[in-house]
């Protein structure tokens, strides 16, 4: 058997991760090249280590020093930066997997299409921000995209063998998050720490808290149109406590075809390693028999605002999604810092939203990768220059 050569973007973090303890299972099937990681040089060392990868580079120029120490003596290339990002995705490999938060994901996902990759997409975020540029890239390198979002994956496997013109609607389902049974009134006293607990995934911090909003679910709702190219009416949102049905997909007989399964990444992480096959996974079996009852309802759009502007992102298209997603990640990082509370965070999205609109030649320019990130700047800058002038906020 040929080994797979392998790269993971993002390997230090919770999809990154969980994508390694599968690879750890099937040790010989695989020939890592490349891993990044951020600022946790030790766990970046240890698995560049462990799996013999040829280079790890963190993204952060500044701990370039402690990660060439740390893989002293062991023959693996250490890096830093961008420049050596980018360098390390153009390396060929057969597989990727982009697990990068944030647009940062974005150019190493192009690199790895453009030497022809398979693309497994955690990094829903450069979809959003860029979907067109993504698929024009992998249809030019004649490379592949798989869905890693449990959502997405779950969609993606109910379509296997059906035709997408024959699709009505597309159900993806959301825990609720951390807030879920909390009021409106409550919503605004959220902290941090509340709001970065997740009821039933554990995942990295800014999804955790981007489940507790809805920007996650926001996100995902952007991202159903961008993977399957249907129309935004056709996407529906349903609140799923239990989070054991993913997505449900129906068909225009009335027929509806659900994904199910424990909440365990490795399911959807599992599906785009071995995919077209399937091969055992070390995930929990449902037993439905003493499952707990699966409850379904509809989202409630005044306490999750960030679930209505994905909707009117989608209706204005162009480059709506990386104004909507820049602004996301910005108002994300004030609401870490304690500078803006948790309702704060949909209100200045919004506004951000109206004043992308209103800039001729922003939203509406025609999609390249310059623009994306031109547009990404703008709503960051304005995120930024709201919250420092407005009396407001801290
Ligand atoms: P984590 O925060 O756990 O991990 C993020 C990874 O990105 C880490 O390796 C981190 O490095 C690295 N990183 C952070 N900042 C930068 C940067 N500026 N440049 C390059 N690398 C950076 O996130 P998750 O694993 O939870 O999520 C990763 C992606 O997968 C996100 O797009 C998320 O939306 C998506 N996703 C996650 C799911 C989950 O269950 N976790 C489910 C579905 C989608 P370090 O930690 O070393 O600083
Ligand atoms: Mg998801």
């Amino acid at each position: 058997m040929v080994a797979k050569r392998v790269s993971i973007f993002g390997a230090t973090g919770s999809i990154g991760q969980n994508t390694i303890d599968l690879i750890r299972r099937d040790r010989p099937g695989y020939n890592i090249v490349a891993l990044s990681g951020g600022r946790n040089i030790a766990q970046l060392a240890c698995d560049a280590i462990d799996l013999q990868a040829d280079i790890a580079i963190t993204a952060f120029e500044d701990l370039l020093e402690p990660l060439r120490v740390a893989l002293t003596g062991t023959g693996i290339e250490a890096a830093a930066g961008q420049t050596a990002l980018i360098e390390a995705a153009s390396r060929p490999v057969d597989w990727v997997m982009s697990a990068i938060v944030g647009i940062a994901g974005l150019l190493p996902g192009l690199k790895a299409l453009e030497q022809g990759a398979t693309l497994a997409l955690a990094n829903k975020e450069s979809l959003v921000c860029a979907g067109a540029l993504l698929k024009e890239t992998a249809s030019k390198h004649n490379a592949r995209i798989l869905p890693v979002d449990s959502e997405h994956s779950a969609i993606f496997q109910a379509l296997v063998g059906e035709d997408i013109t024959e699709v009505e609607r597309i159900i993806i389902t959301a825990s609720g998050g951390a807030f879920r049974d909390w009021p409106l009134e409550r919503l605004k006293t959220a902290t941090l720490a509340q709001a970065s607990s997740h009821p039933n995934w554990d995942m990295g911090q800014r999804i955790t808290i981007d489940s507790a909003s809805m920007f996650n679910k926001a996100l995902e709702v952007i991202e159903t149109k961008e993977f399957f190219g249907v129309d935004p009416t056709q996407i529906e949102v349903l609140v799923h406590p239990q989070s054991l049905v993913h997505a449900l997909v129906g068909f225009k007989d009335g027929a509806l075809m659900s994904h199910l399964g424990a909440p365990d990444m490795r399911h959807a992480i599992g599906y785009a390693l071995h995919w077209p096959q399937r091969k055992d996974l070390p995930v929990q079996r449902l037993d439905l028999g003493t499952a707990p009852a699966l409850e379904f309802y509809a989202p409630d759009l005044e306490r999750y605002p960030a679930l209505r502007l994905s909707y009117e992102v989608m209706s204005k298209g162009g480059l709506s999604g990386a104004a909507f997603n820049g602004a996301k990640e910005r108002v994300l990082d004030h609401f870490i810092a304690g500078r803006i509370g948790f309702l704060d965070m949909a209100s200045l999205v919004e506004t951000v939203l109206e004043q992308a609109d209103a800039q001729t030649g922003l939203i509406e320019t025609a999609m390249s990768l310059d623009n994306v990130m031109r547009t990404d700047h703008f709503a960051r800058t304005e995120v930024d220059r709201i919250v420092s002038t407005s009396t407001t906020y801290k």
